[in-house]
């Protein structure tokens, strides 16, 4: 089965109601691929999740940045997987780096996560990265494989699993993987799915990248055999994410 090409964009910890309806208007308007040839979610912070979902185009869909790791209660700030599916919101954005390393959210944490918002009737887009310390040190795969892990103990149906690889030192830096660093690891993190989880998961999960992706860089990464998309960030707030869309096909 053909893996279809993936764009999230990550809005982060951005924008006003005007912002945000001003992106919207700008992303309605865009010209891009079919959604048989690429499916788009964008990811605005909570608090805008409801008006950016009545205003964005059908053929695009949104996600959280984030949900709490079980049934929600005395957790005070957290919002709920079931929060979200009451809200029909189908994706979240679960272990980015940013609250891996700022909140010191572990492997073991984010892979509770993954699986109860799955148990929940989430899809995920999850988060794997190393920094540049660890790069540079040659445990990549083992950083990435280690995060990869934790799901892949607690998850054993990836059908709506996307891989977010986002090496750290790429993200918000304006310093983008090269086609060739980014198809390395990816093909890493396939073989490691096919040797650890099953050939079927390893062939049809969707492994996008995400670290400083743009319209000019987009094209040459999304010709690499293993990258299945896009994780955007600062790009996605911005017009050239329509471009970035458009590198699907
Ligand atoms: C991200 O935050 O997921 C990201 C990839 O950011 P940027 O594109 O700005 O590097």
């Amino acid at each position: 089965m053909a893996r279809k090409f993936f764009v999230g964009g990550n809005w982060k910890c951005n924008g006003t109601t005007e912002e945000v309806k001003k992106i919207v208007s700008t992303l309605n308007e865009g010209q891009v691929p079919s959604p048989d040839v690429v499916e788009v979610v964008i990811s605005p912070p909570f608090v805008y999740l409801p008006l950016v979902k009545s205003l964005l185009r059908p053929d695009f869909h949104v996600a959280a940045q984030n949900c709490w790791v079980k049934k929600g209660g005395a957790f005070t700030g957290e919002v709920s997987a079931e929060m979200l599916v009451n809200l029909g919101i189908p994706w979240v954005i679960l272990g980015h780096s940013e609250r891996r390393l700022i909140l010191n959210e572990s492997n073991e944490f984010v892979g509770d996560k993954v699986a109860y918002a799955l148990s929940q009737g989430l899809k995920v887009i999850a988060c794997v990265g190393e920094t540049l310390e660890q790069r540079e040190s040659g445990s990549t795969m083992e950083v990435v494989a280690a995060q990869t892990k934790a799901i892949a103990e607690r998850v054993k149906d990836w059908t709506d699993v996307v891989l977010a690889y986002e090496p750290v030192w790429a993200i918000g830096t304006g310093k983008v993987a090269t086609p060739a660093q980014a198809q390395e690891v990816h093909s890493e993190l396939r073989k490691w799915l096919k040797a650890n989880t099953s050939p079927e998961i390893a062939a049809t999960t969707r492994i996008i990248y995400g670290g400083s992706v743009s319209a000019a860089n987009c094209k040459e990464l999304a010709a690499q055999p293993d990258v299945d998309g896009f994780l955007v960030g600062g790009a996605s707030l911005k017009p050239e994410f329509i471009e970035i869309i458009k590198s699907a096909e």
